[in-house]
């Protein structure tokens, strides 16, 4: 095993709380709704540059906010392990940084700037320990995560652009597992509508088609396509759905609305491919009764995809390895609940990717809260992750 116990200590010793603690801070304090994290990036991009690192602002379809791209090589062949994070925050109302009881709260604390700062911090510990014998890092924190503002755009392009490691840390807020299988996702809308305006009930609104009937119509067929779902499983991801969050009809009692609207979700399992998945939703739309006077817009919108993981891939051993050699255990397999960059760097750049980060809440609300000394942990078991895997 790479990672001797002379060798992690040297990790551990060479990660600075404070310095980690300091960045997150300063990249909470800067506020970064998707499509506006130019100023934290650009304050990242500095904090590196300030650390003796090359720095490239790659713009990847989103000159806005130009990417934050680095590099630590070693100069000797071997591996290159990639850190990526995403600096955007959701659109709620900005929480400014501030630690309590050992605690970090904020804008994009848990989601996810204490993990970039964390994964930032187990690069510098990487270098100033002098650790790697071979390969190399590659840092990328980038903009445009967060849905809706965001679809994962300027990772795509940082994709294309060839700035990919061989395999990828994301520190998003997942502590507990290490996820080795992911639903992928969709989101759907359905839009049901009438011709004219609104009318009160008694001077023709009853006469007018009924696109809340219709509505009750479509909500109750997929419903039962999701419930036709319920008999294949994954051991750990579960199983696919269709699922309905949002119906909204009608203004006040007695009017005839003109619109029905509908929105949700489809997920699937690996190996399912997306068109059954797609049609499986059309045909339920379609399968309405048809009601004259109503136009039905169906929108099946494709995020991200499912995934399993090789275990016998290197990354999954480093990180076991790592995890043992931090904490003392390792993960017990599981599946990602959510979506996130990893599917995509999975799809799209054809690399493993694991999804660990501090244990974190209140991601997407305005309760964000991180444990500090578990930011400390996450920056050992990357920083020894990298040792395992790139010199591995
Ligand atoms: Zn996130």
């Amino acid at each position: 095993m790479i990672l001797s116990q002379d060798l992690v200590e040297r990790v551990n010793r060479a990660v600075r709380p404070d310095r980690l603690t300091e960045l997150a801070v300063e990249l909470i304090r800067i506020p970064s709704p998707t499509q506006n994290a130019a100023e934290v990036a650009d304050r990242l991009a500095e904090f590196l540059a300030d650390e003796g690192f090359d720095v490239g602002r790659p713009e990847a379809a989103w000159p806005r906010s130009p990417a934050v791209v680095t590099r630590y090589e070693t100069g000797v062949a071997g591996r290159t392990l990639q850190f990526n994070g995403h600096l955007d925050t959701v659109h709620l109302p900005f929480v400014a940084p501030h630690i309590e009881d050992g605690f970090l709260y904020g804008s994009g604390a848990s989601d996810m700037k204490a993990g970039v700062a964390a994964m930032c911090e187990a690069l510098l510990a990487v270098r100033d320990a002098g650790v790697l014998e071979a390969g190399g890092i590659l840092l990328t924190a980038h903009d445009l995560h967060e849905a809706p503002w965001g679809q994962g755009q300027q990772l795509s392009a940082l994709i294309e652009e060839g700035y990919v490691g061989d395999a990828a840390l994301l520190p998003e807020y997942l502590s507990s597992i290490l996820p080795v299988v992911g639903r992928g996702m969709a989101n759907v809308e359905v839009t049901l509508s009438r011709q004219g305006s609104p009318v009160h009930e008694v001077l023709g609104g009853l006469e007018q088609p009924r696109v809340i009937a219709a509505g009750a119509d479509l909500v109750t067929r997929l419903d039962a396509a999701d419930r036709s779902l319920t008999g294949d499983t994954h051991p750990l991801a579960g199983r696919e759905s269709i699922f309905i969050g949002k119906v909204a009809g009608g203004e006040i009692y007695n009017q005839s609305p003109t619109e029905f609207r509908l929105a949700g979700t489809c997920r699937w399992l690996p190996g399912t491919p997306v068109d059954m998945v797609r049609k499986r939703f059309r045909d339920a739309v379609d399968g309405m009764r048809q009601r004259p006077g109503i136009q039905v817009d169906a929108q099946f919108h494709y995020r991200r995809g499912a995934f399993e993981m090789d275990l016998e891939h290197p990354l999954v051993g480093a990180f076991d390895d790592s995890c043992q050699a931090v904490m003392g255990r390792t993960l017990a397999h599981g599946a990602k609940p959510f979506i996130d960059d990893g599917n995509t760097l999975m799809e799209l750049a054809g690399i493993e990717a694991i999804t660990h980060g501090p244990n974190a809440t209140g991601a997407h609300t305005t309760s964000e809260r991180v444990p500090l000394d578990d930011l400390v942990r996450v920056a050992r078991v990357y920083a020894c992750t990298a040792v395992a895997f790139c010199g591995g």
